[in-house]
């Protein structure tokens, strides 16, 4: 069975991260997307709340669990018996991180490879940091991120 990490912030998930995922579960047995976190450093959603959102957002997907580690992506990978990581490339500024990434788990553990995946062009731009951006100036978001996303920071605003 071939399993694959998806991990990230996800801070929180967009379209964009679920249409590299949609893309991982077509060619994998198993995607385990998992959200990796320091607890000494402070995101904009908790941890566990991200993980219900992504829950939330991925249940049409027979083959994905959703997951959260601290620590190193291969070591986690390892403890999960699984070879291959999944990122997703948007532009070539992402390109530079992304292979120095690769090549420092490839470094650490030969075994694990890391496998790139691009979405469609219309979710290519998204991020992460680019939704919170908007939503803190009162933007809409309703375009680029999944509805339990949106309704939670809806939800949230109002509160
Ligand atoms: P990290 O903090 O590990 O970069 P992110 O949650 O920002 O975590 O992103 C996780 C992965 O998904 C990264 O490989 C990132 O490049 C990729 N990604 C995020 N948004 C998109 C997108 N719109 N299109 C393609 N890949 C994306």
């Amino acid at each position: 069975m071939k399993i694959a990490i998806y991990p990230g912030s996800f801070d929180p998930i967009t379209k964009g991260h679920l249409d590299i995922l949609k893309t991982g579960a077509e060619v994998f047995d198993k995607v385990i997307i998992a959200v990796a976190h320091n607890s000494s450093k402070q995101g904009f959603l908790p941890p566990d709340v991200r993980v219900k959102l992504i829950q939330e957002s991925v249940s049409h997907l027979d083959n994905v669990e959703v997951d959260s580690f601290e620590g190193l992506t291969i070591e986690y990978a390892k403890k999960r018996g699984a070879k291959v990581l999944i990122r997703g490339l948007r532009a070539v500024s992402d390109f530079e991180y992304e292979l120095q990434l690769s090549q420092a788990n490839s470094a650490l553990s030969e075994d694990i490879k890391t496998v790139f995946l691009t979405t469609k062009p219309k979710y290519n731009f998204i991020s992460s940091s680019t939704i919170k951006e908007i939503y803190l100036n009162n933007g809409d978001i309703s375009k680029f991120v999944p509805e339990p996303v949106y309704d939670y920071l809806l939800k949230r605003k109002v509160c």
